[in-house]
């Protein structure tokens, strides 16, 4: 049988997108490439210019167009509390549920609470809401932090119960999210 090399290299490339299934791999190379081309090649550019145009924010480490981004540079922002989030995307989460005004931080490992650190001391924030999805590593992490900063005399709070152990936050409903954060507790 002769293979149908370009189209199975499609699908691959698709198959590779977390969530993909193969099923879902045939359908989506199928419609970009035959059943609707022009649809196909506007995505092709699309993925390039946001490859070429967004980064994460040199403050926040959330997704940005510019060094610095939008949530960080807006002075009516209330930058005196900053949400520590898992993942970029729960930054996109938590503003789509408008429950929150102030500023966030990405927590992607051990070597990003010097960042933190510089984040606080530039905004002057007296509180941290960890907004991680719950499981032991979270909290361990939370108890890092919270060490790692306890000089610099600000509070530590997590948002409440209510968000089930292992699920990340962008599977949570927006009532569940707006109300764990406006019942956030002490750590
Ligand atoms: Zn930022």
């Amino acid at each position: 049988m002769k293979k149908l090399e370009q189209f199975d290299r499609l699908v691959e490339a698709f198959g590779k997108i977390p969530g993909v299934g193969k099923k879902s791999a045939i359908k989506y190379a199928y419609y970009v490439a035959l059943q609707d081309p022009f649809f196909g090649l506007n995505l092709a550019h699309t993925i390039e210019n946001s490859i070429q145009n967004l980064k994460h924010c040199i403050i926040c480490s959330g997704i940005s167009q510019n060094e610095i981004c939008d949530i960080c540079s807006d002075i009516n922002r209330n930058s005196s509390i900053i949400c520590v989030v898992e993942s970029p995307k729960d930054i996109l989460t938590i503003e789509d549920s408008n429950s929150f005004d102030g500023l966030y931080f990405v927590f992607n490992d051990i070597n990003s609470v010097g960042n933190l650190k510089d984040m606080i001391s530039k905004f002057n924030s007296k509180e941290l809401i960890f907004a991680f999805s719950p499981s032991i590593n979270s909290d361990g992490i939370m108890l890092y932090i919270e060490d790692q900063l306890k000089e610099l005399g600000i509070s530590f709070t997590k948002i409440a119960q209510g968000i089930p152990t292992g699920v990340s936050l962008e599977n949570v409903d927006m009532l569940s999210l707006t109300k764990a954060i406006k019942d956030r507790k002490e750590l």
